[in-house]
């Protein structure tokens, strides 16, 4: 049984691993079972719930366990700890039109999540790679417009440049809610030089979650 305090039970928990690099997301229940676990070395950022367990058939009390909005863990993430500065994150529409918030890299217009398409740069026909550097995000129109051409043949022109989001980034990117001091704590692991670095400072200023509005399962 579940009594929610700041925020409803499908917000998602920041696990990081003891240095404080940050892991994943977890649910309510991974949460508690790492707590159960012994396995939380200290939290961070706010209470987010408190979640109620069974009564105790010894003295009656009942177990309770205070859920914060970051926690770290003992142990890591598949190793992940050693190749972090390597890792390539997995390409998919949901990360990458967020990494472009929503945004046509040609029209510069911002459309509903239903309405993009992931654009090859150099397309596949002539060579292209299905990777993070060669896609962008192009609307229905943009993308049919330029067909199997490079942005120069097409005379299209690129608003921003297509990076690799970094683990930390594609973190941020896979939140579906990310609280104000979740997205304070990843900020503090993106580069100044990532356009992601500048955007979430803009949230932060203007004091505003990030609701992942256009988010489709
Ligand atoms: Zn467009």
């Amino acid at each position: 049984m579940l009594a929610g305090i700041v925020s409803d039970i499908s917000q998602q928990v920041l696990r990081t691993d003891v240095a404080g690099m940050p892991l994943e997301w977890i649910d309510y229940r991974e949460a508690v079972r790492l707590y159960h676990a012994d396995q939380v070395a200290y939290q961070t950022g706010t209470l987010l719930y408190t979640v109620f367990g069974g009564y105790s058939s010894y003295d009656g009390t009942r177990s309770k366990v205070g859920v914060n909005s970051i926690i770290a863990t003992h142990g890591t993430s598949q190793g992940l700890s050693r190749d972090r500065d390597k890792y390539v994150p997995p390409l998919n529409n949901r990360t990458l039109f967020k990494r472009d918030a929503n945004l046509c890299l040609y029209c510069a217009m911002r459309y509903p999540t239903r309405d993009l398409t992931r654009d090859h740069i150099t397309p596949i026909s002539r060579g292209g790679g299905d990777t993070w550097n060669n896609v962008a995000t192009a609307c229905r129109r943009c993308n049919n417009y330029k067909g199997g051409r490079t942005p120069e043949q097409a005379a299209m022109q690129l608003i921003a440049v297509p990076f690799t989001p970094t683990y930390a980034e594609y973190i941020y990117l896979k939140g579906r809610r990310v609280l104000t001091d979740q997205m304070q704590y990843l900020l503090a692991h993106i580069p100044r030089s990532s356009p992601l670095h500048a955007r979430l400072s803009d949230h932060l200023a203007d004091g505003a979650e990030i609701v992942d509005v256009h988010f489709h399962e």
